[in-house]
Protein backbone atom coordinates (compact mmCIF):
# COMPACT_ATOMS: atom_id res chain seq x y z
CA UNK A 1 0.00 0.00 0.00
CA UNK A 2 1.62 3.58 -1.08
CA UNK A 3 0.54 7.02 0.29
CA UNK A 4 0.73 10.37 -1.01
CA UNK A 5 0.60 12.70 1.98
CA UNK A 6 0.72 16.71 1.44
CA UNK A 7 -0.07 19.45 3.79
CA UNK A 8 -2.66 21.99 3.52
CA UNK A 9 -2.95 25.34 2.10
CA UNK A 10 1.01 26.93 1.03
CA UNK A 11 3.65 28.48 2.41
CA UNK A 12 2.58 31.71 0.66
CA UNK A 13 -1.18 30.71 0.75
CA UNK A 14 -1.75 30.55 5.15
CA UNK A 15 -4.40 28.69 6.09
CA UNK A 16 -5.71 28.82 9.90
CA UNK A 17 -3.91 30.42 12.80
CA UNK A 18 -4.44 30.26 16.69
CA UNK A 19 -3.58 33.34 18.91
CA UNK A 20 -1.17 33.82 20.54
CA UNK A 21 1.02 31.58 18.66
CA UNK A 22 2.44 29.48 21.13
CA UNK A 23 0.64 27.98 22.70
CA UNK A 24 -1.27 27.87 20.28
CA UNK A 25 -0.57 26.80 16.83
CA UNK A 26 -0.18 27.94 13.19
CA UNK A 27 -1.83 25.58 10.46
CA UNK A 28 0.34 25.56 7.85
CA UNK A 29 3.70 25.08 10.02
CA UNK A 30 2.20 22.19 12.01
CA UNK A 31 0.55 20.25 9.20
CA UNK A 32 3.82 20.51 7.59
CA UNK A 33 5.72 18.86 10.63
CA UNK A 34 3.30 16.41 10.75
CA UNK A 35 3.67 15.38 7.04
CA UNK A 36 6.83 15.06 7.38
CA UNK A 37 7.60 13.00 10.67
CA UNK A 38 4.20 10.41 9.34
CA UNK A 39 6.04 9.83 6.25
CA UNK A 40 9.32 9.27 8.17
CA UNK A 41 7.37 6.86 10.06
CA UNK A 42 6.25 5.09 7.51
CA UNK A 43 9.04 4.68 5.53
CA UNK A 44 10.78 3.09 8.38
CA UNK A 45 8.34 0.61 8.81
CA UNK A 46 8.54 0.01 4.73
CA UNK A 47 5.61 1.45 4.08
CA UNK A 48 6.15 3.33 0.81
CA UNK A 49 5.47 7.60 1.52
CA UNK A 50 5.87 10.59 -0.61
CA UNK A 51 5.26 14.03 0.50
CA UNK A 52 4.43 17.52 -0.87
CA UNK A 53 4.49 21.03 0.49
CA UNK A 54 2.88 23.34 -1.73
CA UNK A 55 5.82 26.27 -1.80
CA UNK A 56 4.65 28.29 -4.85
CA UNK A 57 0.54 29.24 -4.97
CA UNK A 58 -0.13 32.55 -3.96
CA UNK A 59 -4.12 32.06 -4.05
CA UNK A 60 -6.29 29.09 -3.35
CA UNK A 61 -7.51 28.20 -6.59
CA UNK A 62 -3.45 27.78 -7.96
CA UNK A 63 -3.09 26.19 -4.68
CA UNK A 64 -5.51 23.44 -4.02
CA UNK A 65 -4.66 22.55 -8.34
CA UNK A 66 -0.98 22.23 -7.77
CA UNK A 67 -1.79 20.12 -4.69
CA UNK A 68 -4.13 17.88 -6.36
CA UNK A 69 -1.84 17.76 -9.49
CA UNK A 70 0.90 16.81 -7.64
CA UNK A 71 -0.93 13.84 -5.89
CA UNK A 72 -2.53 12.74 -9.62
CA UNK A 73 0.88 12.32 -10.82
CA UNK A 74 2.52 10.28 -7.78
CA UNK A 75 1.86 6.16 -8.08
CA UNK A 76 0.07 5.43 -4.78
CA UNK A 77 -3.06 3.57 -3.05
CA UNK A 78 -4.14 6.51 -1.02
CA UNK A 79 -3.70 10.81 -1.14
CA UNK A 80 -3.66 12.04 1.89
CA UNK A 81 -4.19 15.67 3.14
CA UNK A 82 -3.23 17.02 6.47
CA UNK A 83 -5.00 20.32 7.95
CA UNK A 84 -5.83 22.17 11.53
CA UNK A 85 -9.29 23.09 12.26
CA UNK A 86 -10.25 26.25 13.57
CA UNK A 87 -13.38 28.14 14.83
CA UNK A 88 -13.99 30.41 17.70
CA UNK A 89 -11.15 28.82 19.88
CA UNK A 90 -13.49 26.95 21.95
CA UNK A 91 -14.38 23.71 19.61
CA UNK A 92 -11.77 21.00 20.07
CA UNK A 93 -11.16 17.41 18.42
CA UNK A 94 -10.05 15.49 15.98
CA UNK A 95 -12.27 14.58 12.51
CA UNK A 96 -11.46 13.14 9.20
CA UNK A 97 -12.99 13.89 5.84
CA UNK A 98 -13.88 11.62 3.43
CA UNK A 99 -16.09 10.64 0.49
CA UNK A 100 -16.00 7.59 -0.27
CA UNK A 101 -13.83 6.24 2.90
CA UNK A 102 -15.99 6.50 5.36
CA UNK A 103 -14.25 3.40 7.35
CA UNK A 104 -10.70 4.86 6.91
CA UNK A 105 -11.39 8.20 8.52
CA UNK A 106 -12.99 6.75 11.17
CA UNK A 107 -10.20 4.30 12.25
CA UNK A 108 -7.75 7.12 11.35
CA UNK A 109 -9.90 9.43 13.78
CA UNK A 110 -10.26 7.42 16.65
CA UNK A 111 -6.53 7.05 16.29
CA UNK A 112 -5.53 10.67 16.61
CA UNK A 113 -8.00 11.19 19.34
CA UNK A 114 -6.56 8.00 21.63
CA UNK A 115 -3.24 9.42 21.05
CA UNK A 116 -3.62 12.46 21.55
CA UNK A 117 -6.18 12.53 24.50
CA UNK A 118 -8.66 14.49 22.07
CA UNK A 119 -12.37 14.28 21.77
CA UNK A 120 -12.98 12.13 18.40
CA UNK A 121 -15.71 14.10 16.68
CA UNK A 122 -15.08 11.22 14.04
CA UNK A 123 -15.65 10.68 10.36
CA UNK A 124 -17.35 13.52 8.51
CA UNK A 125 -18.95 12.84 4.68
CA UNK A 126 -18.86 15.46 2.88
CA UNK A 127 -19.01 15.75 -1.47
CA UNK A 128 -17.80 19.50 -1.52
CA UNK A 129 -14.34 19.18 -0.88
CA UNK A 130 -12.32 19.87 -3.51
CA UNK A 131 -9.09 17.73 -2.47
CA UNK A 132 -11.38 14.63 -1.77
CA UNK A 133 -13.79 14.94 -5.33
CA UNK A 134 -10.35 15.20 -7.36
CA UNK A 135 -8.13 13.28 -6.15
CA UNK A 136 -7.70 10.24 -8.64
CA UNK A 137 -7.04 7.67 -5.30
CA UNK A 138 -9.34 6.65 -2.08
CA UNK A 139 -8.95 10.20 -0.31
CA UNK A 140 -9.01 11.56 3.31
CA UNK A 141 -8.56 14.86 4.76
CA UNK A 142 -7.42 14.90 8.44
CA UNK A 143 -7.91 17.60 10.29
CA UNK A 144 -5.54 16.78 13.40
CA UNK A 145 -7.28 19.16 16.24
CA UNK A 146 -8.38 22.58 16.66
CA UNK A 147 -5.63 25.13 16.42
CA UNK A 148 -7.47 27.94 17.87
CA UNK A 149 -8.09 25.78 20.88
CA UNK A 150 -5.25 26.31 23.81
CA UNK A 151 -6.02 22.94 25.26
CA UNK A 152 -6.06 20.91 21.50
CA UNK A 153 -2.53 23.02 20.77
CA UNK A 154 -0.93 21.81 24.44
CA UNK A 155 -2.05 18.20 24.05
CA UNK A 156 -0.78 18.26 20.36
CA UNK A 157 2.26 19.48 21.18
CA UNK A 158 3.23 17.69 23.85
CA UNK A 159 1.70 13.96 22.38
CA UNK A 160 3.44 15.40 19.04
CA UNK A 161 5.33 11.89 18.39
CA UNK A 162 2.66 9.75 18.94
CA UNK A 163 -0.03 11.25 16.78
CA UNK A 164 2.28 10.68 14.04
CA UNK A 165 2.92 7.24 15.04
CA UNK A 166 -1.14 6.97 15.30
CA UNK A 167 -1.21 8.54 12.13
CA UNK A 168 1.10 5.90 9.77
CA UNK A 169 -0.32 3.13 11.63
CA UNK A 170 -4.10 3.34 10.89
CA UNK A 171 -3.44 5.06 7.86
CA UNK A 172 -1.09 1.56 6.34
CA UNK A 173 -2.55 -1.05 8.78
CA UNK A 174 1.47 -1.89 10.22
CA UNK A 175 1.89 -1.12 13.77
CA UNK A 176 3.96 1.25 14.51
CA UNK A 177 5.71 2.38 17.87
CA UNK A 178 4.97 -0.06 20.67
CA UNK A 179 4.12 -3.48 20.48
CA UNK A 180 0.14 -3.92 20.38
CA UNK A 181 -0.62 -5.67 23.49
CA UNK A 182 -1.69 -8.81 23.59
CA UNK A 183 -3.97 -10.82 26.07
CA UNK A 184 -1.64 -13.61 26.93
CA UNK A 185 -3.58 -17.36 26.95
CA UNK A 186 -5.47 -17.90 30.14
CA UNK A 187 -4.13 -20.25 32.86
CA UNK A 188 -4.88 -23.83 32.14
CA UNK A 189 -6.87 -23.44 28.46
CA UNK A 190 -5.90 -26.10 26.54
CA UNK A 191 -4.06 -26.41 23.29
CA UNK A 192 -6.17 -27.95 21.31
CA UNK A 193 -9.31 -26.00 20.33
CA UNK A 194 -11.08 -29.09 19.57
CA UNK A 195 -10.85 -30.33 23.24
CA UNK A 196 -13.75 -27.88 24.41
CA UNK A 197 -17.21 -28.89 23.70
CA UNK A 198 -18.35 -26.84 20.27
CA UNK A 199 -21.82 -26.03 21.94
CA UNK A 200 -19.55 -23.74 24.85
CA UNK A 201 -18.35 -21.86 22.14
CA UNK A 202 -19.72 -18.15 21.97
CA UNK A 203 -20.22 -15.81 19.28
CA UNK A 204 -17.39 -13.92 18.67
CA UNK A 205 -17.18 -11.37 16.35
CA UNK A 206 -15.33 -8.17 15.68
CA UNK A 207 -14.24 -6.41 18.32
CA UNK A 208 -14.20 -9.36 20.69
CA UNK A 209 -10.89 -10.68 22.26
CA UNK A 210 -9.63 -13.91 24.91
CA UNK A 211 -9.18 -17.06 24.35
CA UNK A 212 -12.16 -18.16 22.16
CA UNK A 213 -11.04 -15.54 19.55
CA UNK A 214 -7.51 -17.18 19.82
CA UNK A 215 -9.15 -20.59 19.18
CA UNK A 216 -10.96 -19.22 16.54
CA UNK A 217 -7.84 -17.93 14.65
CA UNK A 218 -6.13 -21.06 15.46
CA UNK A 219 -8.30 -22.97 13.40
CA UNK A 220 -9.35 -20.64 10.29
CA UNK A 221 -5.42 -21.26 9.82
CA UNK A 222 -5.80 -24.14 9.20
CA UNK A 223 -7.41 -24.03 6.67
CA UNK A 224 -6.49 -22.73 3.07
CA UNK A 225 -7.67 -19.22 3.28
CA UNK A 226 -6.03 -17.67 6.05
CA UNK A 227 -2.91 -17.89 5.56
CA UNK A 228 -0.24 -15.86 8.32
CA UNK A 229 -3.74 -14.85 10.65
CA UNK A 230 -1.83 -13.73 13.91
CA UNK A 231 -2.95 -15.90 16.96
CA UNK A 232 -3.43 -13.14 19.17
CA UNK A 233 -7.02 -13.59 20.34
CA UNK A 234 -8.03 -10.43 19.02
CA UNK A 235 -10.76 -10.46 16.44
CA UNK A 236 -9.82 -7.56 14.05
CA UNK A 237 -9.84 -6.80 10.11
CA UNK A 238 -7.95 -9.44 9.35
CA UNK A 239 -10.12 -12.03 11.76
CA UNK A 240 -13.17 -10.98 10.19
CA UNK A 241 -12.15 -11.12 6.30
CA UNK A 242 -10.89 -14.49 7.06
CA UNK A 243 -14.07 -15.77 8.51
CA UNK A 244 -16.37 -13.74 5.92
CA UNK A 245 -13.55 -16.12 3.23
CA UNK A 246 -14.03 -19.23 5.21
CA UNK A 247 -17.79 -18.90 5.58
CA UNK A 248 -18.19 -17.91 1.58
CA UNK A 249 -16.23 -20.94 0.84
CA UNK A 250 -18.23 -23.39 2.91
CA UNK A 251 -21.60 -22.24 2.08
CA UNK A 252 -22.11 -20.61 5.13
CA UNK A 253 -23.65 -17.01 5.92
CA UNK A 254 -21.33 -14.56 4.98
CA UNK A 255 -21.65 -12.19 8.38
CA UNK A 256 -17.74 -12.60 9.66
CA UNK A 257 -19.59 -13.59 13.36
CA UNK A 258 -18.45 -17.17 14.34
CA UNK A 259 -21.92 -18.18 15.99
CA UNK A 260 -22.48 -22.06 16.16
CA UNK A 261 -22.60 -22.66 12.47
CA UNK A 262 -19.45 -21.17 12.07
CA UNK A 263 -17.52 -23.20 14.79
CA UNK A 264 -19.54 -26.55 13.77
CA UNK A 265 -18.37 -25.96 10.47
CA UNK A 266 -14.48 -25.95 11.77
CA UNK A 267 -15.12 -28.40 14.06
CA UNK A 268 -15.85 -31.02 11.60
CA UNK A 269 -13.38 -29.86 9.14
CA UNK A 270 -16.58 -29.10 6.28
CA UNK A 271 -14.92 -29.08 2.74
CA UNK A 272 -15.08 -26.08 0.53
CA UNK A 273 -17.61 -25.70 -2.07
CA UNK A 274 -16.96 -26.53 -5.69
CA UNK A 275 -16.14 -23.32 -7.35
CA UNK A 276 -19.09 -22.48 -9.65
CA UNK A 277 -17.83 -21.66 -12.92
CA UNK A 278 -17.85 -17.83 -14.10
CA UNK A 279 -18.18 -16.41 -17.63
CA UNK A 280 -14.55 -15.37 -17.55
CA UNK A 281 -11.35 -16.24 -16.72
CA UNK A 282 -9.67 -14.23 -14.54
CA UNK A 283 -6.84 -12.73 -17.13
CA UNK A 284 -9.73 -11.90 -18.89
CA UNK A 285 -11.56 -10.18 -16.06
CA UNK A 286 -8.47 -8.09 -15.67
CA UNK A 287 -8.62 -7.10 -19.43
CA UNK A 288 -11.91 -6.07 -19.25
CA UNK A 289 -11.14 -3.83 -16.14
CA UNK A 290 -8.07 -2.61 -17.71
CA UNK A 291 -10.67 -1.00 -20.48
CA UNK A 292 -12.51 0.91 -18.35
CA UNK A 293 -9.51 2.02 -16.20
CA UNK A 294 -7.89 3.18 -19.20
CA UNK A 295 -11.51 4.93 -20.67
CA UNK A 296 -11.74 8.53 -20.46
CA UNK A 297 -14.97 8.13 -18.30
CA UNK A 298 -13.12 7.08 -15.61
CA UNK A 299 -11.55 10.63 -15.26
CA UNK A 300 -15.28 12.20 -15.45
CA UNK A 301 -16.38 14.28 -12.92
CA UNK A 302 -20.17 13.14 -12.56
CA UNK A 303 -21.78 16.36 -11.80
CA UNK A 304 -23.07 16.85 -8.05
CA UNK A 305 -21.08 13.34 -7.35
CA UNK A 306 -17.43 13.65 -8.32
CA UNK A 307 -14.85 10.95 -10.30
CA UNK A 308 -16.20 7.33 -9.99
CA UNK A 309 -14.83 5.16 -7.40
CA UNK A 310 -12.16 2.49 -9.44
CA UNK A 311 -14.43 -0.50 -8.33
CA UNK A 312 -17.00 0.82 -10.17
CA UNK A 313 -16.32 1.76 -13.40
CA UNK A 314 -14.49 -1.79 -13.88
CA UNK A 315 -17.28 -3.69 -12.25
CA UNK A 316 -19.62 -2.42 -14.09
CA UNK A 317 -17.46 -3.12 -17.50
CA UNK A 318 -17.50 -6.29 -15.92
CA UNK A 319 -21.23 -6.89 -15.39
CA UNK A 320 -22.00 -5.48 -18.84
CA UNK A 321 -19.47 -8.05 -20.20
CA UNK A 322 -20.95 -10.70 -18.86
CA UNK A 323 -24.47 -9.59 -19.83
CA UNK A 324 -23.43 -8.93 -23.13
CA UNK A 325 -22.54 -12.63 -23.42
CA UNK A 326 -26.23 -13.71 -21.71
CA UNK A 327 -27.90 -12.11 -24.85
CA UNK A 328 -25.73 -13.61 -27.03
CA UNK A 329 -26.80 -17.20 -25.80
CA UNK A 330 -30.82 -15.44 -25.54
CA UNK A 331 -31.13 -15.66 -21.76
CA UNK A 332 -34.59 -13.80 -21.61
CA UNK A 333 -33.55 -11.59 -19.05
CA UNK A 334 -30.69 -10.17 -21.47
CA UNK A 335 -33.60 -10.02 -24.57
CA UNK A 336 -35.81 -7.99 -22.24
CA UNK A 337 -33.32 -5.26 -21.44
CA UNK A 338 -32.17 -5.32 -24.94
CA UNK A 339 -35.81 -5.40 -26.60
CA UNK A 340 -35.96 -2.04 -29.11
CA UNK A 341 -37.10 1.38 -27.11
CA UNK A 342 -41.06 0.79 -26.20
CA UNK A 343 -42.96 3.87 -25.97
CA UNK A 344 -44.08 3.42 -22.23
CA UNK A 345 -43.39 6.24 -20.30
CA UNK A 346 -42.10 3.21 -17.49
CA UNK A 347 -39.07 2.74 -20.14
CA UNK A 348 -35.87 4.92 -19.80
CA UNK A 349 -34.71 4.48 -23.25
CA UNK A 350 -37.73 6.04 -24.06
CA UNK A 351 -37.92 8.77 -21.46
CA UNK A 352 -34.09 9.42 -22.58
CA UNK A 353 -34.95 9.12 -26.36
CA UNK A 354 -34.05 12.86 -26.79
CA UNK A 355 -30.75 13.05 -25.46
CA UNK A 356 -30.21 9.11 -27.30
CA UNK A 357 -30.88 10.69 -30.48
CA UNK A 358 -28.65 13.93 -29.73
CA UNK A 359 -25.64 11.80 -29.29
CA UNK A 360 -26.12 9.72 -32.33
CA UNK A 361 -27.23 6.37 -29.60
CA UNK A 362 -30.71 4.84 -31.27
CA UNK A 363 -32.65 2.30 -29.52
CA UNK A 364 -35.13 1.27 -32.83
CA UNK A 365 -33.72 -1.76 -32.80
CA UNK A 366 -33.39 -4.84 -30.01
CA UNK A 367 -30.01 -6.38 -29.85
CA UNK A 368 -26.52 -5.80 -28.51
CA UNK A 369 -26.48 -1.73 -29.40
CA UNK A 370 -29.80 -1.22 -27.14
CA UNK A 371 -27.95 -3.12 -24.18
CA UNK A 372 -24.77 -1.36 -24.17
CA UNK A 373 -27.12 1.99 -24.66
CA UNK A 374 -28.90 1.11 -21.55
CA UNK A 375 -25.49 0.40 -19.70
CA UNK A 376 -24.27 3.27 -20.55
CA UNK A 377 -27.18 5.49 -19.08
CA UNK A 378 -26.81 3.11 -16.04
CA UNK A 379 -23.26 4.39 -15.76
CA UNK A 380 -24.46 7.47 -15.18
CA UNK A 381 -27.83 6.34 -13.17
CA UNK A 382 -25.74 4.46 -10.66
CA UNK A 383 -23.10 7.36 -9.95
CA UNK A 384 -26.42 9.42 -9.26
CA UNK A 385 -27.41 6.71 -7.16
CA UNK A 386 -25.01 5.43 -4.82
CA UNK A 387 -22.00 7.58 -5.90
CA UNK A 388 -20.88 3.99 -7.72
CA UNK A 389 -20.77 2.49 -4.24
CA UNK A 390 -21.65 -1.24 -3.81
CA UNK A 391 -22.74 -1.52 -0.61
CA UNK A 392 -25.03 1.71 -0.56
CA UNK A 393 -27.58 0.90 2.03
CA UNK A 394 -31.25 2.13 2.12
CA UNK A 395 -32.08 6.44 2.69
CA UNK A 396 -31.45 6.83 6.25
CA UNK A 397 -34.03 9.58 5.82
CA UNK A 398 -36.43 7.55 3.95
CA UNK A 399 -38.82 5.49 5.68
CA UNK A 400 -38.75 2.87 3.20
CA UNK A 401 -37.65 0.23 5.75
CA UNK A 402 -39.66 -3.08 4.74
CA UNK A 403 -38.19 -6.14 3.24
CA UNK A 404 -39.98 -4.69 0.13
CA UNK A 405 -39.36 -0.82 -0.16
CA UNK A 406 -35.65 -0.72 1.33
CA UNK A 407 -33.60 0.03 -1.25
CA UNK A 408 -30.25 -1.49 -1.28
CA UNK A 409 -26.60 -1.18 -3.78
CA UNK A 410 -25.75 0.97 -6.50
CA UNK A 411 -29.17 1.64 -8.21
CA UNK A 412 -31.05 1.52 -5.09
CA UNK A 413 -33.22 -0.81 -6.50
CA UNK A 414 -36.52 -2.04 -4.17
CA UNK A 415 -37.49 -5.54 -4.37
CA UNK A 416 -41.10 -4.29 -4.71
CA UNK A 417 -39.76 -3.51 -8.41
CA UNK A 418 -40.00 -7.16 -8.94
CA UNK A 419 -43.22 -7.95 -10.20
CA UNK A 420 -42.82 -5.01 -13.05
CA UNK A 421 -40.26 -7.64 -14.84
CA UNK A 422 -41.93 -11.17 -14.26
CA UNK A 423 -40.64 -13.85 -14.04
CA UNK A 424 -36.92 -12.61 -15.65
CA UNK A 425 -36.68 -10.45 -12.35
CA UNK A 426 -37.30 -13.02 -9.75
CA UNK A 427 -35.42 -15.68 -11.70
CA UNK A 428 -32.11 -13.67 -11.66
CA UNK A 429 -32.55 -13.29 -7.87
CA UNK A 430 -32.24 -17.41 -8.22
CA UNK A 431 -29.33 -17.97 -10.92
CA UNK A 432 -27.03 -15.87 -8.72
CA UNK A 433 -28.25 -16.92 -5.30
CA UNK A 434 -26.90 -20.14 -6.74
CA UNK A 435 -23.69 -19.33 -8.43
CA UNK A 436 -21.91 -16.39 -7.42
CA UNK A 437 -19.07 -16.36 -10.10
CA UNK A 438 -20.48 -13.81 -11.66
CA UNK A 439 -20.73 -11.10 -9.08
CA UNK A 440 -17.67 -9.38 -9.20
CA UNK A 441 -17.88 -7.83 -5.59
CA UNK A 442 -14.20 -7.77 -5.06
CA UNK A 443 -14.03 -5.54 -8.69
CA UNK A 444 -16.63 -3.78 -7.75
CA UNK A 445 -15.28 -2.59 -4.16
CA UNK A 446 -12.09 -1.62 -5.18
CA UNK A 447 -11.72 1.80 -3.22
CA UNK A 448 -15.13 1.93 -1.93
CA UNK A 449 -15.08 1.40 2.03
CA UNK A 450 -18.22 0.39 3.90
CA UNK A 451 -19.77 0.79 7.26
CA UNK A 452 -21.34 -2.23 9.24
CA UNK A 453 -24.73 0.35 9.09
CA UNK A 454 -24.37 -0.21 5.13
CA UNK A 455 -24.41 -4.16 5.18
CA UNK A 456 -27.90 -3.98 7.39
CA UNK A 457 -30.85 -5.17 5.24
CA UNK A 458 -33.98 -4.98 6.49
CA UNK A 459 -37.33 -6.84 6.97
CA UNK A 460 -37.26 -10.69 5.97
CA UNK A 461 -37.95 -12.97 3.23
CA UNK A 462 -37.50 -12.29 -0.20
CA UNK A 463 -37.09 -8.44 0.10
CA UNK A 464 -34.19 -9.13 2.64
CA UNK A 465 -32.56 -11.38 0.51
CA UNK A 466 -32.99 -9.08 -2.14
CA UNK A 467 -30.96 -5.87 -0.45
CA UNK A 468 -28.28 -8.39 0.84
CA UNK A 469 -27.80 -9.87 -2.73
CA UNK A 470 -27.54 -5.88 -4.36
CA UNK A 471 -24.57 -5.31 -2.38
CA UNK A 472 -23.03 -8.45 -2.07
CA UNK A 473 -23.69 -9.09 -5.94
CA UNK A 474 -23.02 -6.33 -7.56
CA UNK A 475 -23.54 -7.32 -11.16
CA UNK A 476 -27.10 -8.88 -9.84
CA UNK A 477 -27.67 -5.25 -9.05
CA UNK A 478 -26.75 -4.20 -12.58
CA UNK A 479 -29.37 -6.55 -14.49
CA UNK A 480 -31.95 -6.01 -11.91
CA UNK A 481 -31.86 -2.08 -12.09
CA UNK A 482 -31.62 -2.50 -16.20
CA UNK A 483 -34.61 -4.64 -16.31
CA UNK A 484 -36.41 -2.23 -14.20
CA UNK A 485 -35.13 0.53 -16.08
CA UNK A 486 -36.78 -0.80 -18.96
CA UNK A 487 -40.13 -1.88 -17.21
CA UNK A 488 -40.82 0.44 -14.29
CA UNK A 489 -38.35 3.38 -14.96
CA UNK A 490 -40.08 5.63 -13.22
CA UNK A 491 -38.92 3.44 -9.56
CA UNK A 492 -36.06 5.84 -10.42
CA UNK A 493 -36.31 9.56 -9.18
CA UNK A 494 -33.20 10.67 -11.08
CA UNK A 495 -34.59 8.83 -14.53
CA UNK A 496 -38.11 10.74 -13.85
CA UNK A 497 -36.02 14.15 -13.26
CA UNK A 498 -33.78 13.46 -15.97
CA UNK A 499 -30.94 14.04 -13.59
CA UNK A 500 -28.88 10.77 -14.28
CA UNK A 501 -25.81 11.81 -16.95
CA UNK A 502 -26.09 10.36 -20.36
CA UNK A 503 -22.59 10.42 -21.47
CA UNK A 504 -20.94 9.03 -24.85
CA UNK A 505 -17.80 8.31 -23.56
CA UNK A 506 -19.75 5.76 -21.38
CA UNK A 507 -21.14 3.85 -24.43
CA UNK A 508 -17.14 4.48 -26.14
CA UNK A 509 -15.89 2.47 -22.77
CA UNK A 510 -18.83 0.33 -23.35
CA UNK A 511 -17.93 -0.38 -26.99
CA UNK A 512 -14.14 -1.22 -26.37
CA UNK A 513 -15.53 -3.69 -23.90
CA UNK A 514 -17.89 -5.34 -26.32
CA UNK A 515 -14.84 -5.45 -29.18
CA UNK A 516 -13.16 -6.82 -26.31
CA UNK A 517 -15.78 -10.12 -25.54
CA UNK A 518 -15.98 -10.41 -29.03
CA UNK A 519 -12.28 -11.22 -29.69
CA UNK A 520 -11.89 -13.44 -26.91
CA UNK A 521 -12.81 -17.39 -26.50
CA UNK A 522 -15.18 -18.26 -23.77
CA UNK A 523 -14.27 -21.69 -21.73
CA UNK A 524 -17.89 -21.38 -20.30
ZN1 LIG B 1 -6.94 23.83 6.51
Amino acid sequence: MRFAISSGHALYCRGARGSPVPPQLDEVDQARRVVDRVVEIMNTVNVVAVKFHDNTSRDQSTNLNTIVAWHNKQARDYDVSVHFNAYNGKAHGTEVWYYSQAKLAGKVSAAMAKAGGFTDRGEKYSNGLFFLMNCHKPAVLLEVCFCDNTADSNKFTSKFEKICQAIASSLSGVAVGEPPVETPPEQGWPDDPLSIPVESRPVVGKGDEGNDVRDLQKLLNKTELAPGLVEDGDFGNLTDTAARNYQASRGLDVDGIAGQQTWGALYENKPPMPMPVGIFTSEQQHAIMQIAHDSSIADYHWHNRGIAPPGYMQGMALAFAANYVELQRNHPAAIDMAKARTSSDKDALNIYRSEFDNLGMSNEQSGPDTLRHLYALMLGHGMRESSGRHCEGRDQSASNTSSETAEAGLFQTSYNAHSASSPEFDNLMSEFSSNQSNCYLSAFAEGVSCSMAEWENYGSGDGFHFQKLCKECSSFAAETAALTLRNLANHYGPIVRQETELKKDADVMLQAVQDYVDSITLTA
